[in-house]
């Protein structure tokens, strides 16, 4: 495929014009008006019919051109919001300063943007004001197509497809990197990132996304750039850890992350203990990023809250340690460690209750699967978040914890018969009232106590 491609890209950069962009007409490229969404086709068809210029744009026409499925179609257009408004009988303009409009059909929603400019005047104005909004400001200012190509992040973001025509339209020689494998910011990266930090994950996020190498000029100031990730408000930043993470290309993107030390301004608190390599904080996030890109890949669910369970988790074990050491029983130290270190947590990535509470709930529940004998087992099987818990236990130990069996003890129990379930839980309940177990305890970490709540 990208041979294909490789190939019709070099028949057409000797038709370069001297200005505007590099037109790589039909034949030239491997993409075709039927591989665009209907939609977006038909939005982009009434536009041009009513005189505006409409393209579809951005990470579709990337993803095409290397053979993966869009997400999205997104449209970009000459048209000024209200005038796609008049156009599209179900369509709303979204946002105050960065106006877009959505035009709903049956199936979906495709996204319509006017061209923007990223006029530099406004990168005089104060700069951390800028960096806490983004881009936002500036990108209302209306521009040309050429314009807005230059406003958006990576040259292969930046690729306008006329379907009318199948013509692909690249002012910032995105096809060139599409073939060479290359993640490129456009312009000045310093100044790039420094306007929207945002943009050192976006990097990222497409790199290990579409395997690609980030360019040096691109990679260089990363490094030096990324504490600039704390102006990012923290609704924002926590979406964009979503996009990181639960992509499909997680612990790719971990690792880049790492590399360009962009972590340490996602989860500080872990940050420091991922420097020992082999260490079983590094392992647990690995594997619980290995784990995530594979549920994905199978279709499964995967949510937030197990997640950054796990990217807390040796954070929490930490300090839940310290208050056992002052003499606090387990259970209220693992709560209020939980506690404290979701509180720190929520100014970088706001992470929404709706999966704190859940996180909270897997970490509580990774000792009450311990205690396990009598009746509770049975009870603990029935508990909402038994599986996120029982998944979150064979986590610890692929990382390297020792829990003295519990992963297989459940996964036994879970598919025993009833009579069988009884004998376990019974045989438990016994070790843990035999003499020689209790004597053993001693030397150990200290018997789990009733959880306080
Ligand atoms: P995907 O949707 O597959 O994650 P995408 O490239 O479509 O990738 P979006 O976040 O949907 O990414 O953004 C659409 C387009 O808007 C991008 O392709 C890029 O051109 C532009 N864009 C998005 N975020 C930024 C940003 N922070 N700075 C500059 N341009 C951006
Ligand atoms: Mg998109």
């Amino acid at each position: 495929m990208l041979k294909r491609i490789s190939q019709f890209f070099q028949r057409d950069k000797s038709s370069k014009s001297a200005s505007g962009p590099l037109v790589f007409g039909d034949g030239q490229h491997c993409l075709s008006p039927d591989m665009i969404n209907r939609d977006a086709f038909k939005v982009v068809d009434v536009l041009q019919k009513a005189g505006f210029e409409a393209y579809v744009v951005g990470g579709c026409v990337r993803d095409l051109l290397i053979g993966l499925k869009p997400k999205d179609f997104d449209v970009a257009t000459s048209a000024k919001p209200w005038e796609v408004k008049e156009l599209f009988r179900r369509s709303r303009i979204i946002g105050r300063r960065f106006q877009i409009v959505h035009v709903q059909f049956s199936r979906e929603i495709i996204e319509v943007t006017t061209f923007r400019s990223n006029s530099s005047q406004s990168t005089s104005k104060n700069r951390r004001q800028q960096t806490d909004s983004g881009m936002l400001t500036r990108d209302n200012v209306f521009g040309t197509v050429e314009e807005d190509a230059s406003r958006r992040d990576l040259t292969v973001n930046a690729l306008y497809y006329d379907p009318s025509t199948n013509s692909i339209h690249d002012f910032t020689n995105g096809i060139d990197d599409v073939d060479a494998k290359i993640i490129r910011i456009i312009g000045d990266p310093e100044t790039r990132f420094r306007e929207d930090p945002v943009r050192l994950l976006r990097v990222a996020r497409f790199a290990a996304k579409l395997g690609f190498n980030i360019e040096p000029a691109t990679a260089n100031p990363m490094k030096h750039r990324a504490a600039d990730l704390q102006q990012v408000s923290p609704p924002r930043l926590f979406d964009e850890t979503l996009k990181l993470f639960m992509s499909g290309q997680g612990l790719d993107t971990f690792k880049i992350l790492v590399e360009h030390r962009l972590f340490d301004y996602i989860v500080p608190q872990l940050g420091p203990m991922l420097n020992d390599r082999q260490g079983i904080p590094m392992k647990l996030v690995s594997q619980a990023l290995i784990n995530t890109d594979k549920r994905i890949r199978a279709s499964q669910r995967v949510t937030p809250a197990f997640i950054y369970a796990a990217l807390l988790w040796p954070a929490v074990q930490r300090l839940a340690s310290n208050f056992e050491k002052n003499g606090n029983s387990s259970p209220y130290a693992l709560s209020k460690a939980a506690g404290e270190i979701i509180l720190n947590q929520i100014p970088v990535t706001a992470i929404p209750k709706r999966f704190s509470i859940p996180m909270r709930e897997i970490w509580d529940l990774q000792l009450h699967l311990r205690r396990r004998g009598g009746n509770r087992a049975q009870r603990l099987v029935e508990h909402p978040r038994f599986r996120a818990a029982y998944d979150f236990v064979l986590l610890r130990e692929q990382a390297g914890e020792n829990l003295d069996g519990l992963g297989a003890w459940w996964t036994t129990y879970q598919d025993a018969n009833p009579e069988s379930r009884q004998t376990m839980a019974d045989d438990v309940m016994a070790t843990d009232r035999s003499p020689k177990k209790r004597r053993r305890r001693r030397n150990s970490p200290k018997p789990k106590a009733d959880p306080a709540q």
